[in-house]
């Protein structure tokens, strides 16, 4: 008799993660038959010879002797107090180290504070396209996501009107991703006020994913949200994954403002999941201070001559000289998301063409249906590799359109 099978917890049948699934099996196993692949599906800058800047890298290395104790749950003091520092400069109101939470990423947190503020049913506003862990996060902790939308023909903004017509009795809170991912769209002023007095109106918690806020383009500003929302509770994310191009030390950091009135017990639960949890890893901790007090490392990436200021332009350039390809360029973070339109678009599966991509043209992208649009004919790239691979990969993505259109 074959042993009994354990059973697995039922909700993750919901839940997808298709940057690391199915397709980036796949490249694996053609990777161990010796096959070069060109793959563009995870936002990783190491993994594309970008290192963590070395005042960040010295600044471990020197306190390694102090790594070795758990710290406080919610992080070390110093790093908390240069978080708080940052925000009061960007002018959030009701901020201070005590409302600062560190994390093994901003993925960790994510889940912490979707743990710490929902019961079975709840309603999340979630941008559709999202960064995927924000729905998994939200069904593996017994909510439910509602999509708002961010659609191409509007630059992928959303409309607020949009958002405050799905809001329900269940509605706990409204994330908002920008910089986006996988956009790379960012929010004007106006549009974050509407959502802020839309939050306050309903009394929901602002949830602002904002971990590539200093990655923009051409001119694009960031505006962020918590400045705007005031008394409004607001959970601000950012850290050092990709500002910083330090994606594996695994470095977060959530702040909490608005009103502590109006936050309620949310900061007490999220203190006790942190502890729980004991704390976050701690040289990372140490990067902290010396990341957000030390130069600005990114910017001279993203300007004229930048290595990802010039990735971009081969993107946007390689789609413009397409006749099968469209795209709203991205004002910020590592993507781009083209659209396949006209003859190659008929009957269009982004699964089946990322496949064959892979399997004919060894290159490995997202389908756009990954991050939970309702459309199928978008696909991802990070804009990490080397300008002329991008070049590349667009000429490789080209041949396959062709021959679809023609068939
Ligand atoms: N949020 C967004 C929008 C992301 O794109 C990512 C990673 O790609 C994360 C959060 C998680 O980042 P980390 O856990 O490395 O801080």
């Amino acid at each position: 008799m074959p042993p009994a099978s354990l059973k697995t917890r039922a909700r993750l049948s919901e839940v997808r993660y298709e940057i690391r699934g199915e397709l980036a099996r796949r490249a694996r196993e053609l990777e161990g038959q010796g096959r070069q692949l060109i793959k563009l599906n995870i936002g990783n800058p190491g993994a594309f010879g970008f290192r963590a800047p070395e005042h960040l890298q010295r600044a471990i290395a020197g306190r390694i002797a102090d790594t070795d104790p758990y710290t406080h749950q919610q992080g070390l003091p110093a790093a908390r107090e240069a978080i708080a520092a940052q925000h009061r400069l960007r002018g959030t109101p009701h901020v201070n180290p005590e409302r600062v939470f560190v994390g093994n990423g901003v993925s960790e947190l994510i889940d912490l504070s979707l743990r710490a503020l929902l019961n079975p049913g709840d309603e999340v506003l979630l941008p559709s396209p999202d960064y995927p862990l924000w729905s998994a996060s939200t069904i593996l902790n017994d909510g439910r996501p509602v999509y708002y939308r961010c659609a191409p023909e509007n630059g992928f903004l959303p409309d607020p009107d949009e958002i405050e017509s799905l809001i329900s009795p269940r509605t706990r809170a409204i994330v908002l991703i920008n910089p986006n991912n996988p956009t790379g769209a960012t929010y004007p002023r106006e549009l974050l006020e509407r959502v802020v007095a839309i939050a306050a109106k309903h009394h929901l918690l602002l949830m602002a994913d904002e971990i590539y806020d200093s990655i923009l383009y051409d001119g694009a500003t960031f505006q962020p949200l918590a400045p705007l929302a005031g008394d409004v509770p607001c959970l601000s994310f950012g850290g050092l994954s990709k500002v910083h191009r330090a994606c594996g030390w695994r470095v977060g950091w959530a702040v909490l403002s608005g009103d502590p009135l109006a936050s309620g017990d949310f900061h007490h639960a999220m203190d006790l999941l942190g502890a729980l949890r004991l704390c976050a890893n701690v040289p990372g901790q140490f990067a902290i201070e010396a990341a957000l007090h030390g130069e600005d490392t990114i910017a001279p990436l993203c300007a004229p001559g930048g290595r990802l200021y010039e990735a971009r332009r081969a993107v946007i350039d390689s789609v413009a000289a397409s006749e099968h390809l469209e795209l709203v360029a991205p004002a910020g973070a590592l993507y781009a998301f083209p659209a396949v339109t006209g003859a190659a678009a008929h009957g269009f599966d982004d699964h089946g063409f990322a496949l064959e991509l892979l399997e004919s043209e060894d290159v490995l992208v997202v389908p756009g249906s990954s991050f939970n649009v309702p459309y199928r004919n978008h696909f991802r790239v990070t804009l990490l590799p080397q300008p002329d691979d991008l070049r590349e990969v667009f000429a490789r993505i080209e041949r396959v359109l062709q021959r679809r259109a023609e068939a």
